[in-house]
């Protein structure tokens, strides 16, 4: 899907939510869905204020809240960073493969791999809250650089 295209499905699905996408959650939208690394809320910031000069952290992490909750957009805890969703519709448990030499990050939406940690989490009595997995290591292209 290119930018545009996830703009107008995410604009639809607003939508038929009833939630308003306002310029500033579009703009931020937009930023992410250029590219597939994940950006951290201060980069985010920096270029938002490209386009709108009087753009404040709280105009950030409030259109960033409003992403997640959506579905939209997953963060990356351990980059402390947000990345575009690349089949957002509800909010949905993820696995992201990041690669830790260029950034790029590929989401795997796994029913088995869910299903699984499910299964062993109910056993131990455990209710999961944040089910991002996130994954680092080398990714295809960077890997075949380093050989
Ligand atoms: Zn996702
Ligand atoms: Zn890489």
């Amino acid at each position: 899907m290119s930018p545009a295209q996830k703009l107008i499905q995410a604009q639809k699905l607003c939508e038929s939510r009833g939630v308003r996408f306002t310029l500033a959650r579009e703009q931020v939208f937009n930023l992410l869905a250029k590219t597939d690394r994940a950006i951290g809320a201060y980069d985010l910031l920096q270029q938002l204020q490209l386009l709108d000069p009087k753009a404040k952290p709280p105009t950030i992490y409030r259109a960033l809240e409003f992403l997640m909750t959506q579905g939209f957009v997953h963060k990356v805890e351990s980059d402390n960073a947000f990345v575009m969703c690349n089949h957002f519709s509800e909010q949905h448990p993820a696995q992201l493969l990041i690669c830790d030499e260029c950034g790029d990050i590929k989401e795997i939406d796994s029913s088995q791999i869910e299903a699984k940690i499910d299964e062993v989490a109910a056993s131990l009595g455990f209710v999961v809250k944040h089910p991002t997995i996130e994954l680092h290591g080398c990714c295809k292209n960077c890997a075949k650089e380093t050989d």
